[in-house]
């Protein structure tokens, strides 16, 4: 990971960088941002350019062996920590237990990831993970070797609030007096949830938010989504990637064909059962994916509609006419409180198919109460 390669924050970087030019890199340092902003990215740039065999005044020389390795975050002198979900059954007691996932996730990501991902990830059912004591003993016993590559031996840290209070105290002797040419990056996003004297013992490199230019460009060229549904996010996320990240998984509408909603939703409207078989059976047959993605479109039209019927008309320029047309003649049917519910059986179903359950199914009890909901005599009751 180069610098040029992370999308903004380049007052950031232009500090990391004058810090080894000036001869200046101070041994144990906090990176302290909010989630989203692109930390661990540019710790791991600043490790590759520290490391680095051909270094230039701006960036680490990417070809070299070391940047090689770096790119594969399998450089012998780079080591990582992070909470794991430990399973004393399965041996993962460690970071490095959990080495193999956390590459790929890393790389799979474009090094945003949130806990939760992260935990996902380790496909674990538990919700929190730990840096703990035996880690803090790894920590010791990694730093305790000599550098292979003659350079500096990093420590990146993620998610330093997750260090475990009572194992804290093992690694302080090691942060304020580490083992020449060591260098420590602690990664954090609440300052008050750090151990004060873990805390006390390095010096607070600021990240701030991503700006939208570059959350925007981020979104676009790493994420590959088109620019008028990065358009619609950018304001929500508030400059953290991680959060854009996960409303336009949630809400993009991909190859899906509008049309297709559409004709499914009239179905559905006039309770057509024998057609409606025969659309749930050809759904039920595509990939996971393609189902998600027809229900998280069907979800962002319903957020739409319930727009339409606060009156927020200004916000439907955004999207093309058939659909707007789609959203004002379904709005119809719907009032504040019907509309919530609209919008919660597309979000219901989402939840089942990701725990595996029947798509014909699910897809069929959607249509069902969708058309009740749409269907002005049968829900008059409702309205
Ligand atoms: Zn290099």
């Amino acid at each position: 990971m180069q610098f040029l390669e992370i999308i903004g924050q380049e007052n950031v970087k232009r500090k990391l960088i004058r810090t080894v030019l000036e001869n200046r890199v101070s041994h144990a340092q906090l990176f302290l941002g909010p989630g989203g902003s692109g930390k661990l990215a540019l710790a791991i740039a600043y490790a590759q350019y520290i490391n680095c065999k051909s270094p230039s005044e701006t960036d680490s020389c990417g070809v070299c062996p070391s940047c090689q390795q770096f790119s594969k975050l399998a450089h012998p002198d780079l080591h990582f920590s992070y909470p794991i979900i430990l399973n004393r059954e399965k041996k993962k007691l460690i970071s490095k237990d959990y080495i193999k996932e956390w590459r790929s996730s890393l790389l799979e990501n474009h090094f945003y990831i949130s806990l939760n991902e992260w935990y996902a990830k380790m496909e674990s059912e538990k919700k929190q993970g730990v840096i703990g004591a035996d880690e803090c003993n790894e920590i010791i016993r990694t730093l305790s070797y000599k550098s292979y590559e003659g350079k500096y031996k990093v420590m990146i840290i993620w998610m330093a609030e997750r260090l475990y209070h009572s194992a804290a105290p093992k690694i302080l002797k090691i942060l304020e007096e580490p083992p020449e040419k060591t260098l420590f990056i602690l990664i954090a996003e609440k300052q008050e949830l750090i151990i004060s004297t873990i805390l006390s013992r390095t010096q607070i490199v600021k990240v701030p938010p991503l700006d939208n230019d570059s959350l925007s460009s981020i979104l676009s060229t790493q994420f590959g989504y088109p620019d008028d549904e990065i358009r619609l996010v950018i304001t929500a996320a508030g400059g953290n990637a991680i959060q854009a990240k996960n409303i336009l998984e949630e809400t993009y509408s991909g190859d899906i064909s509008s049309g297709e909603f559409r004709e499914w939703m009239l179905l559905c409207f006039k309770l057509e059962y024998k057609k409606l078989n025969e659309f749930v059976s050809k759904v039920a047959r595509t990939s996971r994916a393609k189902q998600k993605q027809l229900l998280s479109y069907g979800l962002s039209l319903s957020r739409y509609c319930l727009l339409t019927i606060y009156g927020r008309h200004e916000l439907m320029s955004i999207i093309d006419k058939e659909e707007a047309d789609f959203i004002v003649n379904i709005s119809k049917f719907l009032n504040e409180k019907n509309a919530l519910n609209y919008a919660a059986l597309f979000e219901d179903a989402i939840l089942h198919i990701d725990r595996n359950g029947n798509a014909s199914v699910i897809f069929m009890d959607l249509s069902v109460k969708a058309g009740m909901l749409l269907n002005p005599v049968i829900s008059e009751s409702t309205r």
